[in-house]
């Protein structure tokens, strides 16, 4: 911390109404010596906003008609344009300022039918679903028999020889429910990688265990690396947990097990979709942003609820409560509800390009696509001389319950092309326990969410927005992370 911003830090606490670090129990009372004494204003202010989140129901209303009033948006569908529509006339009647929408080129791809069947040595049907992205199947299916892999490193290492004519199966063992997620990037590679993989090697189609922790009967989707514009182009299916288990039970057999599978996913053109934009103006430095992001669009087999209707729920409610406030914070709230996320993060490479100049003035950005479980964790990613400030910032976190997680934030994925900008990023951590028993599954639908919880969790992003907002000097700039620790 150089002398200049101790200065203005102690500036920032005092304003607080708190003497230097000891704040463990600010929050409950006034000044250390009389408990009485009234709260400083920002403690008020944060008090006041906390309530409201708590003892309202604005986000689960707005996911509620999301999911009602359009459902399933996936990039270029009809419900992808209901949403547009839909969400700018919703951040209008919430009273947001600037509302707009911005043009973002999307893919279009179109799930159609999915079939597969176990024909030997027991035949027996099973629950698949196409993984996004996939090429169709042949006229009438595929049919072969069954490469039983652990994974993408176990594939690579076999001879083609191996590989050619077969069905390849990834069968990376069930991931556990962690409240962190912990877990999914990994059991994920095969959908990511899978097809693109095994094209190359001569397989026909690949099969991979839903990465996903329901024991539903239903299939994960998500989506897949692009085909390689000159590669093979076989068609990838993701079985319902229980039918993997089926499958390789069969293999365990040892008998050669063979398959049926027809897809007929259809890639269409590129369409235009549109990020969407509205603001809570700053009362003293409006052109200073606060980004506050979640995404609009979902995939087509649920309606969305939990991914990420209610990211884009949780950032506009909490930045709707700020804007009700007697008066705006210094910096301006911008609620970014970007397209297409969950193929290819168009939207958020979109506002990055488009934004590129004012970049140096997206003072932090926090993005909520996680669900909509309670917050538990805060974390930063901060300049070192600004940690003191983190750690400020978490005591008005502590009366919801949310622990301190360190100066690691990773930001979601539509965080991602800020990175190199080195914006300041916050994380607030939903519990992530049963988010991937829905997450990308029939099972994403509004009953998932806990009105409770999803109220904790704006309360959370309202207070976080508004500190924020309202420091007397900026956060400074993010350190630079190294290159390997960019992904998700
Ligand atoms: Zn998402």
């Amino acid at each position: 911390m150089t002398k200049n911003s101790e200065v203005r830090f102690r500036a920032w606490v005092s304003r607080l109404g708190i003497a230097g670090l000891c704040l463990g129990a600010f929050w409950a009372r006034g000044e250390e010596n009389d408990p009485k004494a009234v709260p400083s204003e920002i403690q008020k202010t944060v008090s006041e906003l906390q309530s409201r989140a708590l003892e309202g129901g604005g986000a689960y209303e707005f996911v509620r008609d999301l999911t009602v009033q359009v459902g399933p948006r996936s990039a270029g569908s009809a419900g992808d344009r209901a949403a547009v529509e839909w969400a700018l006339a919703r951040l209008q009647a919430l009273g947001f300022e600037n509302v707009h929408r911005e043009p973002v080129t999307v893919p279009h791809w179109v799930r159609g039918e999915a079939r597969g069947r176990i024909l030997a040595p027991y035949p027996q049907g099973v629950v698949l679903v196409a993984i996004g992205g996939s090429a169709s199947t042949p006229p009438g299916g595929v049919e072969a028999e069954v490469l039983r892999v652990e994974s993408v490193a176990a594939l690579e290492d076999l001879d083609p020889d191996q590989v050619a004519g077969k069905i390849v199966y990834f069968d990376g063992g069930m991931m556990e429910r962690a409240r962190t997620g912990a877990g999914y990037s990994k059991s994920v590679l095969p959908r990511i990688l899978g097809a693109t993989t095994a094209g190359p090697m001569g397989a026909v189609a690949v099969l991979i265990r839903s990465a996903g922790t329901s024991n539903d009967r239903i299939g994960h989707t998500g989506a897949m690396r692009s085909y390689a514009e000159d590669g093979p182009r076989i068609p990838a299916a993701a079985l319902s947990n229980p039918d993997a288990d089926m499958l390789s039970a069969q293999l365990d057999s040892g008998e050669p097990v063979r398959f049926f599978l027809e897809l007929s996913p259809r890639d269409l053109p590129p369409v235009t979709s549109f990020n969407v934009i509205g603001e809570i103006v700053g009362r003293e430095k409006p052109e200073e942003i606060v980004l506050m992001v979640g995404h609009l669009d979902s995939w087509d087999l649920g309606t969305g609820a939990i991914d990420d209707g209610a990211g884009c729920a949780i950032v506009t409610e909490a930045a709707r409560l700020v804007g009700e406030l007697e008066q705006h914070p210094r910096r301006t709230l911008r609620v970014l509800l970007t397209a297409n996320e969950e193929f290819g993060l168009s939207g958020a490479r979109a506002y990055a390009a488009a934004h590129e100049d004012e970049m140096n003035l997206h003072v932090a950005a926090m993005e909520s696509d996680f669900g909509a479980g309670r917050v538990w964790q805060f974390r930063s990613l901060l300049r070192e001389g600004a940690l003191g400030l983190a750690e400020e910032i978490h005591h008005f976190l502590e009366p919801l319950e949310i622990e301190a997680g360190g100066n690691e934030a990773r930001g979601g994925a539509d965080l991602s092309p800020l990175r190199e900008f080195n914006v300041p990023f916050f994380d607030l951590s939903h519990d992530g326990t049963l988010y991937f028993d829905y997450h990308h599954t029939v099972n994403d639908t509004l009953d998932k969410i806990e009105p409770e919880s999803i109220a904790q969790a704006v309360a959370a992003y309202a207070t976080l927005a508004y500190l924020v907002a309202d420091l007397e000097e900026g956060l400074g700039r993010a350190p630079v992370q190294p290159e390997g620790e960019r992904r998700r």
